[in-house]
């Protein structure tokens, strides 16, 4: 380490956690954020100002202004000139510390990229903001060995939890299922920027613990609420001793089994072909209402929102009108009912 970066990073090496030591391996440490909004961008930040020395950027989203209130990194340029969240996050990174290699990749994680979007990274964080994307993090950390950083947040309410393969319960041991039925969102119920940020900043506290070598690892499941002012933290138990994931290594995700098949249907649509998630049309009107047209019989939902035509039916199924982007489709549909 050159004196500047003893200097710059003197009150990181005094913490008795890191030392000298633990600086040089968050230098020499690689991660990937997956998912750039209100986490992956608090993430991105703080990993960038500690030193993490290489850092990838994965997000196919791009700026707006709703998304200003809470995800650090983006300004009222990239706004308006809709910038890809990933470019603009590592452009802002540039800034903030020429030292750290990053990389923005345009993309939306897929079963079909994901591997090789994360291999040879010594941490992914998540940064998601679904369940699909979620367990396929799961099925990519258990597979090559890579501890992951589970953290979502949807209105005043958060939750953290690490996993680190081999060494306590994966997110399926867990969790054996994604949640079913409509979902609470961050487009429908809101969220503040302080309980993102403050789950962010777990993560990332963890992420560094876990890149400077955490001995005697242990796997808590932490939850916040920031408006209540109310945090718990439980411990996550043993490994499931038949968790299909961790266990009898079946990755249905990263095989792209769990993905709910879609098709193009029309000239400008796509069809989300989900049929495990059953939606009461009228209780569903009565959600969506504030952010579009919306309009119900027992059939179908239609919503019209600037840019889209929505039309979802009973049994989960959707038509996304107004894209052929199947990221597109599938990212409107879990911020609207969940994923
Ligand atoms: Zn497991």
């Amino acid at each position: 380490m050159t004196p500047a970066e003893k200097e710059r990073y003197s009150r990181q090496i005094a913490f008795r956690g890191i030392g000298e030591t633990g600086q040089n391996k968050i230098r020499n440490a690689s991660v990937c954020v997956v998912g750039c909004g209100a986490l992956g961008s608090f993430q991105a930040e703080a990993l960038a100002r500690a030193g993490v020395g290489r850092l990838r950027l994965v997000d196919r989203d791009y700026v707006d202004y709703t998304n200003l209130q809470r995800q650090w990194l983006y300004d009222e340029t990239d706004a308006r000139n809709e910038s890809p969240k990933a470019v603009a996050a590592a452009q802002r990174i540039h800034r903030l510390n020429q030292q750290v290699d990053v990389e923005p990749v345009v993309t939306d994680l897929n079963p079909s990229n994901a591997e090789e979007l994360v291999a040879g990274f010594d941490l992914i964080l998540d940064g998601s903001d679904n369940f699909e994307t979620r367990y396929l993090l799961n099925d990519l950390s258990v597979k090559l060995k890579m501890p992951w950083i589970y953290g979502a947040a949807v209105s005043s309410y958060g939750i953290v939890m690490p996993i680190v393969p081999q060494e306590g319960p994966c997110l399926a041991c867990v969790y054996p299922e994604r949640p079913a039925g409509v979902q609470p969102t961050c487009d429908v119920n809101g969220v503040l920027a302080s309980t993102t940020a403050g789950v962010a900043a777990l993560q990332v506290a963890i992420a560094l613990r876990l890149l400077v070598g955490w001995a005697d690892f242990k796997c808590r499941i932490h939850t916040l609420d920031v408006w209540e002012g109310t945090s718990r933290q439980v411990d996550a138990g043993e490994r499931d001793s038949k968790c299909p994931v961790c266990e009898m290594r079946q990755f249905r995700y990263l095989e792209g089994q769990r993905r709910a098949p879609v098709s193009l249907c029309g000239r400008n649509a796509v069809q989300l072909h989900e049929s495990t998630r059953p939606l009461d049309l009228h209780e569903l009107a009565l959600r969506l209402r504030p952010l579009g047209v919306v309009r119900v019989n027992e059939f179908a939902l239609r919503m019209t929102m600037p840019k889209y035509d929505l039309t979802f039916f009973p049994d989960g199924r959707a038509i996304v009108k107004g894209t052929t982007d199947v990221g597109v489709a599938r990212g409107l549909y879990a911020r609207l009912i969940g994923a």
